[in-house]
């Protein structure tokens, strides 16, 4: 595994950790293992392809969780695919844009996440399907 820092903007130092595993089973442990530090009792299942795991508190606690490294991705280059990545971007940016609101004091506790799941899902799926088309278009066009 090896670890990397991200920086979506380049206006805002604010960064996650993007950690690099080779196989489910290493990703797994160091998920567990980060949780344990984290003492994070959200269980993750073996299936899990990729991981987008926020710093505690920073939904719970607005302002008080708030970080610069607010979280962390976990990727398994074993299995990966756009459709992973793209999810788990998508939690990222979600996660971003809330921190991003506490730099600019612009946060508003009204917002909320509950909703990006299905964004990310979706928002994974469409790229998929999307990406599939423009190869069977180019494909057909040889
Ligand atoms: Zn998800």
């Amino acid at each position: 595994m090896k670890i990397f820092l991200i920086k979506p903007d380049d206006n805002f130092d604010v960064f996650f950790r993007l950690a690099l595993c080779r196989t489910r089973k290493e990703m797994l442990s160091a998920i567990n293992r980060d949780d344990e530090k984290l003492h994070n009792t959200e269980k993750t299942t073996s299936d899990v392809m990729g991981l987008f795991r926020t710093f505690p508190g920073i939904i719970d606690m607005p302002g008080i969780g708030y970080s610069n490294i607010y979280g962390i991705m976990y990727l398994n280059l074993a299995d990966i695919n756009d459709n992973v990545i793209i999810h788990e971007c998508g939690h990222a940016t979600f996660f971003w844009v809330f921190n991003i609101r506490h730099y600019t004091g612009k946060f508003d506790n009204e917002d909320n996440f509950k909703e990006q799941e299905e964004f990310c899902y979706f928002l994974g799926k469409a790229v998929d399907k999307v990406k599939r088309t423009i190869k069977k278009y180019k494909e057909g066009l040889k």
